[in-house]
């Protein structure tokens, strides 16, 4: 029997994916399981390596990708980042919904594969709000964050385009944002939960 849908979330860096993605894990224990992505960039305070990324160096990443270990690999604001096979293997054999969080780039990847996952862009109320969130959470340098603020550009482009996308959220209020998420997700998460009992 196929398990239950993966789910991509994408949008721009700092619309508020990893913060609703938290939730969604926090408040569905035993019903979703992040794929934990590779990535070249340094770990911000508070991150752990194996749980919110594994974190390597160009050298060795490039050598995994050559080895054909990813479905998708990108660069981003100055380093790589990709979602290795096993990060998914591991989340689909205890028969979790996988979430991704991956770039642009890497949406258009997966549409390449037969992943089959639910594509969701979670997007800022505007560019300006966007900013803020982005200096407000003191993650980045100014290089950092203006590489952000242009690829978000190009993400919000790209995302109007018909087809690349099920469903955009709007994350304006955190709280509806949310609604409207596990609104979205909630046969997914109705099939994995009556599995269980
Ligand atoms: P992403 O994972 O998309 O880069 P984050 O989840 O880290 O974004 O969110 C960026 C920042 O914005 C964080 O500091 C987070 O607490 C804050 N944030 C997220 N959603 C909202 C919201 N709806 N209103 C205000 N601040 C938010
Ligand atoms: P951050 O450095 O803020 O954690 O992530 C920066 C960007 O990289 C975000 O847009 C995030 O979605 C994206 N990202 C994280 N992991 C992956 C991945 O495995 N593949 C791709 N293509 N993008 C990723």
């Amino acid at each position: 029997m196929p398990g239950p849908r993966p789910v991509v979330l994408s949008g721009p860096s700092g619309a508020g994916k990893s913060t609703l993605m938290k939730k969604l894990l926090q408040d569905y224990e035993g019903v979703f399981g992040f794929s934990v992505s590779h990535t070249t960039r340094n770990p911000r305070p508070g991150e752990e390596d194996g749980k919110d990324y594994h974190f390597t160096n160009r050298e060795a990443m490039q050598k995994g990708i050559e080895n054909g270990d990813f479905i998708e690999s990108a660069g981003f604001s100055g380093n790589l980042y990709g979602t290795s096979k096993s990060a998914i293997e591991d989340v689909q054999a205890k028969n979790l919904i996988c979430i991704l969080d991956v770039d642009i780039q890497g949406v258009m990847k997966i549409k390449e594969t037969d992943l089959n996952p639910i594509y969701i862009s979670i997007q800022p109320p505007s560019m300006e709000i966007l900013e803020k969130r982005l200096r407000d959470r003191q993650t980045e340098t100014e290089e950092s964050l203006q590489k952000r603020l242009e690829a978000a550009q190009t993400d919000l482009e790209l995302s109007k385009e018909p087809g690349v996308f099920d469903v955009i959220i709007i994350n304006d209020d955190l709280d509806k944002a949310y609604e409207e998420l596990k609104a979205i997700l909630s046969d997914e998460i109705k099939k994995v939960q009556e599995a269980k009992s």
